[in-house]
């Protein structure tokens, strides 16, 4: 059924592009009906137009929040063509058809990416656009929804070969378009309301782009899509590389979870070294004793301000990146003497809760893992409770184990790592790894405790740790064999805690 156009709604937010429309519009008879600014436009191209407000006999009101939502509007779009009743009730009412509704919606994603304020974006969730959108949409029986200006020229092109009429299916087919816009319109609105909590606002983020020197390897193309002056003053040094933003990374979220002074020192997204003290020198000389060696080139975050006891000891190490929340001028001074050194004052901004990860043909997305167990979480399966100190050190290596890529073991006091097993394919692995490397550093393993990622399959990391000396652990359990490793606890005095919570970190 080809439909001849005989009158149009025009309501558009961004003016340009129309006029090929209008002079066709203008050429074929149809009538016109507009909003305010639409109006004094098209007029100004020199069409005859009717006011909405003088079709509804109704002004524009609470400052253009009401413009077409009114009876005679939406009735003259929805009305169905071939029904007695509606046809009758549309002579009572004396509602005249449109058979083209033309919108350009509120630019709502181009104002939060602005950066607007919350009521400036809020102005900008068009609500009569979209309904108008909707009920043409709905009705593309008998009248075709033009939804957006990228549409114009294929709308212009369609009428100038069907002499002002439309089919059935070409009205069909930008109903769905339509609709297609409407949703985007209100995703992009559930993601602004829902504070960034999703990957649609990440998408948005590809307008802040910022290319890096390379990728993982320089090879590898680079680009930071995001903010990073957000989170981040950077006082030193040279741009963050690709690496240097994924230790990051790690590293802020690893600083979080200590209150007490507490410093971190990261390779490859690992922990080096990890302290407490009660300096934040203290705590960064005791980080760096786990494992100097590893430190070289680090990624090192402070949860203190950096002073000037502490800036001395930082300079005698080469490291890549230096993140704490402040520096006293002179140790800032002192630590800008090497040029290329990377210093970030962090800014006190709380980061999306949600992940996301490109693989196969898709991306995935995920709750970051926000969970950290205090010692009310540990429930004891063994005899021997852990004793105040030990309980203390099994929350400590806890923490730092979340924070380890899987399978992992982390061996700790009540104020350091130890040491840790990282990234193995088996637990044993893991276990073997840090005590090794806790031998090889000169520490006593006696003096830890063990905490895993994720449950122990068999018995035998308990047996090994046993054999060694270290006397408490933390594990999540959940496995058919707990009772193993419970059981040679038993026999052997060993304390162990479960948490039921895993700490996969791939
Ligand atoms: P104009 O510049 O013509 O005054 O307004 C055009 C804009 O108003 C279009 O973006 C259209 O989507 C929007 N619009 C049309 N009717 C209404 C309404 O009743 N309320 C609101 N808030 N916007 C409307």
């Amino acid at each position: 059924q080809a439909i001849k156009i005989k009158s149009a709604l025009i309501s558009v937010y961004y003016k340009d592009r129309l006029e090929p429309l209008v002079e066709l519009l203008k050429a074929n008879g149809v009538t016109i009906y507009s909003t305010g600014g639409t109006q004094a436009f098209l007029e100004e191209q020199g069409a005859d137009v009717v006011a909405v407000e003088d079709l509804t006999a109704y002004p524009s009101i609470f400052g253009g929040r009401v413009k077409t939502l009114h009876p005679k509007v939406f009735g003259g779009i929805l009305h169905r063509r071939d029904n007695d009743s509606d046809l009758a009730e549309r002579e009572k009412f004396e509602i005249p058809p449109i058979d083209l509704v033309v919108v350009d919606l509120y630019p709502f994603e181009e104002t939060v990416a602005s950066g607007a304020s919350e009521a400036d974006v809020i102005e900008k969730i068009d609500i009569g656009g979209i309904s108008l959108i909707r009920a043409a949409a709905k009705n593309f029986k008998d009248v075709l929804i033009v939804s957006s200006r990228e549409q114009y020229d294929e709308v212009v092109e369609l009428l100038r070969a069907k002499d002002g009429a439309t089919e059935l299916e070409d009205r069909k087919r930008f109903a769905a378009k339509a609709f297609d816009m409407s949703s985007h319109y209100d995703t992009h609105i559930f993601n602004y309301l829902n504070q960034g909590q999703n990957i649609q606002v990440f998408k948005q983020s590809v307008r802040e782009a910022t290319p890096l020197r390379y990728g993982e390897n320089p090879h590898q193309q680079g680009t930071f899509y995001g903010k990073l002056e957000d989170l981040f003053e950077q006082l030193n040094g040279k741009q963050l590389s690709y690496n240097n933003l994924v230790d990051v990374d790690a590293a802020v979220a690893l600083g979080a979870e200590f209150e007490e002074p507490a410093v971190a020192i990261l390779k490859h997204t690992n922990a080096c070294g990890c302290a407490t003290g009660q300096s934040i020198k203290e705590a960064y000389l005791a980080a760096l004793s786990s494992d100097p060696v590893s430190a070289f080139g680090g990624v090192i975050i402070a949860n203190r301000t950096i002073d000037m006891d502490t800036a001395e000891e930082l300079n005698k190490l080469f490291f890549e990146v230096l993140i704490a929340p402040e520096y006293d001028a002179d140790a800032l001074e002192l630590l800008r003497s090497k040029k290329n050194r990377i210093l970030l004052k962090q800014k006190p901004v709380e980061l999306p809760a949600k992940q996301f990860k490109t693989l196969l043909n898709g991306v995935i997305e995920q709750d970051k893992d926000l969970k950290t167990e205090t010692e009310a979480d540990f429930k004891t399966a063994t005899k021997r409770e852990p004793s105040a100190e030990e309980k203390k050190a099994l929350v400590f290596a806890a923490k730092v184990c979340k924070h380890t890529k899987s399978n992992t073991i982390v061996l700790a006091t009540d104020k350091m790592m130890i040491s840790s097993g990282v990234g193995q394919t088996s637990r044993v692995d893991a276990l073997r790894q840090a005590i090794e490397k806790a031998k090889s550093f000169g520490f006593d393993v006696s003096t830890a405790v063990m905490a895993s990622d994720a449950f122990f399959p068999f018995p035998d990391c308990v047996e090994i740790a046993d054999k060694v000396g270290i006397k408490a652990v933390v594990q999540p359990g959940g496995s058919i064999k707990d009772q193993d490793s419970i059981d040679y606890c038993d026999a052997h005095n060993m304390a162990m805690v479960m948490t039921g919570v895993r700490h996969f970190k791939h």
